[in-house]
């Protein structure tokens, strides 16, 4: 029997990598980071001069790229081409430019089908903005993270300085602001709640909280009958 999707979705800087991480770490399942895919097409555009208006290049941009996940020293990392971008899809340019790349729908339908493939065994945690809605409709887990947008501000902020990256707090929490905006307005698969999501506002709570809390409704889906072999 398969194992289930545990499906995360939220606004940046909500914890959900940071929490999908150790729910994946705890459950032995496998961890997905959309946002990491949608970045490194980001950064593939940023290298190639293609301008943000050109949808159908981008589109076959994103179509001929080679994304995998690859775990190395026991980290996931992220390699595009073969060449490992795990750093270089984290900078101001390229979060920057993320959003209003994956507003493209040939971009979506691209990364959307990648994602399917990477969860169809189950026995997976995935996170991103879609999740629960478009990706995986179906999951057993869906959970909706959310914290207040100074909080959101200050975590990335600090994630950021714990990498070594100078980061401004009042042009993070613009730049948040200005991302959160555009990913829920926009036309294709925007940013939302899906109606059986479990909401958890995170603002006083820790990664490892969290996480007990989305364990716990895994554990509750597999007494109701759902495998979790
Ligand atoms: O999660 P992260 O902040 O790294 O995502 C970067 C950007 O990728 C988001 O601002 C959003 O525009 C886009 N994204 C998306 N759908 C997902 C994951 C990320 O549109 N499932």
């Amino acid at each position: 029997m398969r194992k289930p999707i545990i499906a995360i979705d939220g606004p940046a800087g909500a914890g959900k990598s940071t929490v999908a991480r150790i729910v994946a770490e705890r459950l032995g399942y496998i961890y997905i980071d959309t946002g990491a895919m949608y970045r490194a097409v980001a950064l593939a555009v940023l290298r190639s001069g293609i301008s943000i208006s050109e949808h159908a290049k981008i589109t076959a941009l994103a179509k001929a790229l080679d994304l995998r996940f690859e775990k190395v020293d026991n980290e996931q990392r992220l390699f595009s081409d073969g060449e490992d971008v795990t750093e270089a899809i984290r900078t101001p340019e390229a979060t920057r430019l993320s959003s209003p790349v994956s507003a493209i729908r040939g971009v979506r339908n691209r990364l959307v089908e990648l994602q399917r493939k990477m969860g169809e065994c189950g026995g997976i945690v995935m996170e991103g903005r879609d999740i629960g809605t478009v990706v995986f409709p179906n999951a057993e887990i869906k959970v909706f993270l959310t914290a207040s947008a100074e909080e959101r501000a200050r975590r990335r902020t600090e994630e950021l300085r714990q990498k070594g990256i100078e980061a401004d707090m009042s042009r993070i929490a613009a730049d948040i602001a200005e991302r959160d905006l555009r990913d829920s307005s926009r036309v294709h698969a925007p940013l939302k709640q899906a109606p059986d999501a479990v909401l958890i506002e995170t603002d006083n709570m820790t990664a490892e909280q969290v996480a007990d809390a989305i364990i716990e409704l895994h554990n509750a889906r597999a007494i109701e009958g759902c495998s979790t072999q």
